[in-house]
């Protein structure tokens, strides 16, 4: 059999398997989306303060732009040319926000992810993952030369037992988690994760907040934020993509990391800086974000309106948070699902291997601040 013929057959199994993935094809109109010509709500968007869909704050920040000031292009690396002074300024801006001694600004979290991680590792370092961590994180694993060993979904104790085990034979461990989980829509334990880290003078906390960057903690600054840990964490990641309404992402650091990042992050070092226009945006948002306590409050209360039903319905829900998933099983009835909900104008997406463990398809919830009490009342109707 050819590659080619090998590509088909296994596109054919996918497809049988109700596995198979397209890119959909949608108009965007504020919150909601036209697909096949049908508007329906979008429940699936990473926009959780909502501000994507927010045209005033858009027509704002171009009053701010001159020919002059609207550079689409940064046309080099940081290293080189590309280091536009509007990139030290977001980073300033964080780090004051963050109360840390710095801050880097990447071109997305899948950069940060795959870069920061391989940069700061080696062969004498041991990485403790979190069985549920997201791609990125897997992939920048992968990437370096460390080992690595997943341990169980939030379970502390084998956490304890396996730095408890592993710590002398190692130069250093690093454990790697996200504080909101993109799939089940739970938090890690920061508090109890700080106080393991502390209990050896070897250990490094690696933190991805892309989830509750803006959502979570007084200013919106995240769930570490919430917890009073923000610099007890040695690599609190970020990104701008999802709540922060633009691209790119960010990490908090003490200045050591900082430098070193620079001097050693392939995925800072060998790319194209984001456009200097595209980081004006940022910090035209982030500025804003501190502020943002009532898209806040209406997200989380709407969520827990979601969550509480759900779980009345007896579904199993895990979720703490603005992700909610309504867990159905098998691939095929986690379609069925999503087509019936978006015939009642939702437009909610299943979640299929090999994104979730086999069994456990569903439909991802992904609530934003411009959805409505009413609005998830009747998703509720609709899914009971
Ligand atoms: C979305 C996401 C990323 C990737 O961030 P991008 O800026 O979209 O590349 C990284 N980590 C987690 C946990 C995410 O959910």
């Amino acid at each position: 059999m050819s590659v080619i013929e090998q590509m088909q057959q296994e596109l054919q199994t996918l497809k049988e398997h109700s596995n198979l993935r397209q890119l959909p094809q949608m108009v965007h109109d504020g919150r909601e989306v036209v697909v096949n010509g049908q508007r329906m709500l979008n429940l699936s968007s990473n926009d959780y303060l909502g501000l994507a869909a927010n045209k005033e704050i858009r027509a704002e920040f171009l009053q701010t732009l001159t020919p002059d000031s609207f550079l689409p292009t940064s046309s080099s690396s940081r290293l080189l040319t590309g280091n536009f002074s509007i990139y030290e300024e977001l980073e300033a801006e964080l780090a004051t926000q963050f109360g840390t001694e710095a801050a880097l600004v990447f071109n997305s979290g899948y950069h940060a992810n795959t870069g920061i991680i391989p940069a700061v590792s080696h062969a004498r370092t041991l990485i403790l993952a979190d069985k549920l961590v997201h791609a990125s994180l897997i992939d920048g694993i992968r990437l370096s030369t460390a080992r690595c060993i997943r341990y169980r979904h939030n379970d502390l104790n084998q956490l304890e037992r396996l730095l408890k085990e592993h710590h002398s034979s190692y130069q250093q461990i690093l454990i790697v988690t996200e504080s909101i989980f993109s799939m089940d829509g739970d938090l890690a334990d920061l508090p109890s994760l700080v106080h393991l880290k502390h209990a050896y003078d070897n250990v490094l906390l690696y933190v991805d907040e892309a989830h509750a960057f803006g959502i979570r903690g007084a200013h919106g600054l995240g769930c570490a934020e919430e917890a009073g840990c923000i610099r007890d964490i040695d690599f609190l990641v970020g990104t701008f993509g999802k709540a922060g309404t633009s691209a790119g992402a960010y990490i908090v650091c003490s200045r050591v990391i900082r430098e070193y990042l620079v001097n050693r992050m392939r995925t800072l070092i060998f790319t194209t800086a984001l456009p200097p226009v595209n980081v004006a945006w940022t910090l035209f948002v982030l500025r804003r974000i501190p502020e943002m306590k009532e898209p806040r409050k209406h997200l989380d209360k709407i969520s827990r309106i979601l969550r509480e039903a759900l779980q009345a319905q007896g579904y199993s829900c895990p979720s703490v948070s603005h992700i909610v998933p309504l867990m159905v099983g098998s691939s095929a009835n986690a379609v069925v699902r999503a087509k019936e909900l978006q015939r009642h104008g939702f437009y909610a997406l299943p979640v299929r291997p090999p994104t979730v463990p086999e069994g456990t398809s569903r439909i991802r919830f992904s609530l934003t601040a411009e959805v409505s009490e009413e609005e998830i009342r009747a998703l509720i109707s609709c899914i009971v």
